[in-house]
């Protein structure tokens, strides 16, 4: 049997009461790891960057095999840049190398930067216009129930590549889940965490690591979907944060 473990920690009470989001984190594992990793996850939320969370939620659901969907990890590709407004320039081109139009790109960077606090979730944002589709407004849709099918392969496979930090770990965790989501075209995201300035854009052909997205120091970060217009959102957001998925790499 495999279990979905996840963690959400907020400052000020909990999510739901108006807390500040100051971290999550996601895994799925067999029952012999549970206990290890709820205290990882204990110790994570304890020792964020973030700030002190007062509010920690850890939960452990039972995931049958047969409801698992396997998708592959994407292959990565990294563009260093000289500073994050280069970065941004390379992320507008990417998007629309993906299909984004301009004003959806440039609408989805803008709500980035315009993030007065970080998001527990992601914003999704029509491809075509860059409204913003979800309606879930600073909670956004968190994409839960993912983890690599080979934790123990993957590190070793990301060490070799020199990426074997948590961030990036779970970012192409999760972007693989989403990349391959009915109707999603590409994802923007860069880190909330202050010290962690790359991000990527992400899109079923592959994970564009970019070096710099943000000034150093900044807690500004979060995710931005874009969406084939007429994606139907149910759907989507009944497999982002319920269909549990494990990602497979390939060596
Ligand atoms: P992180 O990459 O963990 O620093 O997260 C950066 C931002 O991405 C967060 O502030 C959230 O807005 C968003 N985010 C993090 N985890 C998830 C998730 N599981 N699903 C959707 N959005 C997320």
């Amino acid at each position: 049997m495999l279990y979905s473990v996840r963690m959400r920690a907020a400052q000020g009470g909990a999510h739901e009461a108006g807390g500040r989001h100051i971290s999550g984190a996601e895994r799925i594992t067999g029952g012999e790891d549970i206990a290890k990793t709820a205290a990882a996850m204990l110790e994570r939320a304890l020792t964020h960057s973030r700030g002190q969370a007062d509010f920690i939620n850890i939960q452990v659901e039972a995931v049958a095999a047969q409801q698992v969907h396997y998708v592959p990890l994407l292959p990565i590709h990294t563009f260093a840049v000289d500073g994050y407004e280069a970065g941004r320039q390379q992320a507008l081109s990417l998007l629309a190398e993906c299909g984004v139009s301009q004003e959806a790109a440039r609408a989805g960077m803008a709500s980035l930067l315009a993030l007065p606090d970080s998001m527990r979730g992601a914003m999704l944002l029509c491809a075509e216009t860059g409204r913003r589709l979800d309606g879930q407004g600073m909670r956004g849709v968190r994409v839960s129930r993912m983890d690599s099918a080979d934790p123990v392969g993957y590190h070793g496979f990301l060490t070799d590549l020199g990426l074997a930090g948590e961030h990036a770990r779970e970012a192409m965790v999760l972007a693989a889940k989403v990349a391959a989501a009915p109707g999603v075209l590409a994802e923007l995201c860069w880190s909330d965490d202050p010290d962690y300035t790359a991000g990527y854009v992400a899109f079923r052909q592959g994970y564009m690591r970019i070096s710099q997205l943000k000034p150093t120091g900044s807690p500004q970060g979060g995710r931005v979907f874009f969406l084939q217009p007429g994606t139907p959102l149910a759907e989507l957001e009944e497999y982002l944060t319920s269909c549990p998925v494990l990602v497979r790499h390939s060596e």
